[in-house]
């Protein structure tokens, strides 16, 4: 059932968050994250897209950004990669912060497909449906979806947008783009199909295009984590103070991270770690606890979902020594009855 459905589209945004740990005890932690993921070397960098293959498998930062502007970061933090899948996340919270997401539920979606993120499978198994947004399927319809009568601006807002969680201008990785622009037939197959299912109304080789040039769109771990804490502050960037969407949208968002953001792995991520989070086949990770803070990471060797190894074992521990996972709770008993 959907929110009007169930009659709570009137009822307000509640808060109930914890505190965040003193600076200096975030910082202990995230460098203890660090030396933990750094044993790790198993996983391989993404080839698909020829370029990626070239890249130095070493590099690994891991930032966490508090809802209070305090930055916490260890490692090669300040080195670049291409945003890829988390974009999806980002582009959503725009989209519905621009039309409201009773308009995107149905040409979109919420639910898990269980399947890789390209999947066309998953597409014909659910007539023509996307799913959800953080699977190609539905990210091509949510960026079809953008405002704008073109494909230019289209790509403006997009651009612009996700400078806007960034607290940065933020610019194309032209390499990254021409190769995986050169290599994307799968991609242009899925936006074809959702055409002719009626769910993209627009030129869909275009779409395709936006779509690949923001996933090309250049970050790093510390972007990612004041991106991050953005969707845990209510969609206030806590480190320029721009209010870049509503909290709802945050809510909204951070939902359906929570269900499709690793992908099939969704379910195993959210039983280990229990935070919306997002990857990306560059090697980029976002996690975000609500109220709390952001967490980017960059290790480029994968999973055989394509989500970062050394990103999700140092996120793992982070939720648990920061106290971070949604669904803990501790008991506060006090001896009062009801009577
Ligand atoms: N640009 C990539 C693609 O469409 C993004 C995929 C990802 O990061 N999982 O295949």
């Amino acid at each position: 059932m959907r929110a009007s459905e169930l009659g709570i589209n009137d009822i307000g945004i509640a808060v109930d968050t914890g505190p965040v740990p003193p600076d200096d005890r975030i910082d202990a932690l995230t460098e203890a994250a660090y030396r933990r993921a750094l044993e790790h070397a198993e996983g391989s960098v993404a080839d698909y897209i020829p370029i990626l293959a070239a890249v130095d498998p070493e590099g690994f930062g891991i930032c966490v950004a508090d809802v209070n502007g305090g930055v916490h970061e260890v490692g090669d933090t300040r080195l670049t990669f291409s945003i890829q899948s988390i974009s999806k996340a980002f582009v959503y919270a725009l989209l519905c912060d621009t039309v409201g997401h009773e308009a995107v539920f149905d040409m979109v979606g919420v639910n898990n497909t269980g399947l890789a993120f390209n999947s066309v499978v998953a597409i014909e198994l659910n007539d023509g449906h996307p799913m959800n947004p953080m699977v190609n399927a539905g990210a091509l319809a949510t960026t079809a979806l953008m405002p704008g009568g073109g494909a230019a601006e289209k790509w403006d807002a997009v651009r612009t947008g996700l400078s806007r969680f960034a607290g940065r201008e933020l610019r194309v990785d032209e390499e990254v783009y021409r190769s995986e622009a050169a290599t994307n037939h799968r991609n242009r197959a899925i936006a074809q199909l959702l055409e002719s299912y009626g769910r993209i109304q627009t030129d869909p080789l275009d779409v395709v295009d936006v779509y690949t040039k923001q996933c090309a769109l250049l970050v790093d771990a510390h972007d990612l984590a004041v991106m991050a804490s953005t969707l845990a502050d209510g969609g206030v960037n806590p480190v320029t103070g721009e209010k870049v969407v509503s909290a709802e949208v945050c809510r909204d968002t951070l939902a359906v991270m929570a269900a499709s953001g690793l992908y099939e792995r969704s379910g195993e991520w959210l039983f280990e770690i229990g935070l919306p989070g997002k990857s990306g086949v560059a090697g980029g990770l976002i996690t975000v606890a609500p109220g709390k803070v952001g967490i980017g990471a960059y290790a480029p060797r994968l999973d055989s979902a394509g989500n970062s190894v050394r990103g999700q074992v140092a996120t793992a521990y982070l939720s648990r020594a920061l106290g971070l996972n949604i669904f803990a709770s501790d008991s506060h008993f006090s001896g009062r009855t009801n009577e």
